[in-house]
């Protein structure tokens, strides 16, 4: 099933990572309806956030009367009460919303949002903890994991790849890995082809899967 583009989205929750959503859901045109319980936070976003509405996403008839049931996209933003997050995921499923993104906490926590019906279960400590271990590891300069394990990350390029084309110097061959963009100082990005040389200053972008992506980083720089 392929959805709109411009599906409006359903965020419930307005604590930090709903917040989060919400407000760039609403830097990128998309029309949204943000519920939280709290008035004060509903009435912080309402001119943020195209809709904002006061309700408890616990109680389905409440939801229903705002007509969560119209929306193709739902984000269930509610970490730090377990039994609202798994309540609320499990209304929206009853009420037939067919993508639900919902946050965990915990493992356990994302098993149960899984059971429970959640289309996307996401981890944001945990995703932001293990990128935090990719940069601070001083090997990578920046990282994004993406759902199937495939990496994309910014890096100083190893030894063996500088100076020479980059078909020559058998990356993709020996390391799985592909060079996508070289960046020189001062230049603008521009995509790595099989001719493209990469110099000692440059930073390159690599994609592959997370481990090929750990070995490449790991070589000699
Ligand atoms: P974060 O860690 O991202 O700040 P929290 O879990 O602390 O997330 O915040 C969740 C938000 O969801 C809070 O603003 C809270 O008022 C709201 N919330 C919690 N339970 C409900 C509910 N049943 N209905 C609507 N909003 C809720």
């Amino acid at each position: 099933e392929v959805l709109r583009g411009d599906a409006p989205v359903l965020v419930i929750g307005l604590g930090r990572f709903g917040a989060a959503c919400a407000g760039e859901l609403d830097r990128l045109d998309r029309e949204v309806l943000a519920i939280d319980g709290n008035l004060e936070l509903v009435q912080k976003w309402s001119d943020r956030v195209t809709h904002t509405v006061q309700a408890d996403a616990k109680n389905i008839d409440a939801l229903r009367q705002i007509g969560a049931q119209d929306f193709q996209v739902a984000v269930v933003a509610v970490g730090s009460s377990i039994e609202a997050s798994v309540l609320i995921t499990a209304n929206l499923v009853d009420l037939k919303v067919p993508q639900i993104w919902a946050k965990a906490v915990s493992q356990s926590h994302g098993k149960i949002l899984a059971r429970v019906g959640a289309n996307h279960v996401i981890y944001p400590e945990r995703e932001a903890g293990e990128r935090v271990a990719h940069l601070v590891s001083g090997r990578m300069l920046d990282f994004i994991r993406f759902d199937d394990d495939f990496v994309l990350a910014k890096m100083y390029p190893p030894k063996f790849i500088r100076g020479i084309g980059l078909n020559e110097s058998g990356v993709r061959t020996k390391y799985r890995v592909t060079v996508v963009g070289v960046k020189s100082p001062g230049k603008p990005f521009r995509y790595a082809e099989a001719n493209t040389i990469v110099t000692n200053h440059d930073l390159i972008i690599v994609s592959g899967t997370n481990s090929d992506i750990e070995r490449f980083a790991a070589l000699d720089r």
